[in-house]
């Protein structure tokens, strides 16, 4: 699995140029198939996407191309996955996440509960990516909260992946950053295959 950015038609124009490196080996993918088509989102925002697959030039591995729209493994969008992150720091309770969002209020808890649990290794892993894409950055103050801190340390890394590569969607970049598992337990490495090599 290897994530790469929403716009479907530019995707398919770097996969067949040979831009996107393979996760495993750094050679080049090409073209082969299609992944099953899967829905995400809800009421007015579902979209409907069938992630190409691609397969290296090298170690003939082949991995599923997923768009920074989506998690792994989620049904939502990532942006609205986000948002109801973000309330969660605000401080607002899971009722009314759920019901801003129109997602049942199990969802927004398991969603603000699994943050929780990994708030310190998102901390950790956004924080170090902030200072290997910007060794500028100055510090990063921590709060008394670990889930603001955690928050603060995407928002910080998305400021400075913006400045190398230009601006992308927060939850998008959150997404692409940590390989589709912002909310599961694994360590990405440095850096995140997602994003341009310099
Ligand atoms: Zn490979």
């Amino acid at each position: 699995m290897h994530m790469v950015e929403a716009d479907g038609p530019a995707v398919e124009e770097k996969l067949r140029a040979g831009d996107y490196a393979c996760p495993a080996c750094e050679g080049e993918l090409r073209p082969w198939g299609f992944a099953r088509s899967r829905t995400v989102g809800r009421g007015a925002d579902r979209v409907r996407i069938r992630p190409r697959r691609s397969r290296c030039k090298a170690c003939l591995l082949t991995h599923v191309l997923l768009p920074v729209l989506c998690l792994l493994r989620r049904c939502d969008l990532a942006e609205m996955i986000g948002k109801g992150l973000a309330l969660k720091v605000a401080g607002w309770g899971y009722r009314r996440i759920a019901a801003s969002l129109g997602i049942p209020t199990s969802t927004a808890g398991d969603r603000g509960r699994r943050f929780g649990e990994l708030a310190g290794h998102l901390r950790a892993y956004f924080t170090a990516l902030t200072y290997f894409l910007d060794p500028s950055f100055g510090a990063i103050e921590a709060r008394a909260n670990l889930l603001t801190d955690a928050l603060e340390a995407i928002v910080a890394a998305a400021g400075a992946a913006a400045r190398a590569f230009g601006p992308a969607p927060l939850w998008h970049f959150a997404s692409g950053a940590s390989s589709g598992r912002l909310l599961s337990n694994t360590n990405p490495s440095l850096p995140p295959a997602f994003l341009p090599r310099r």
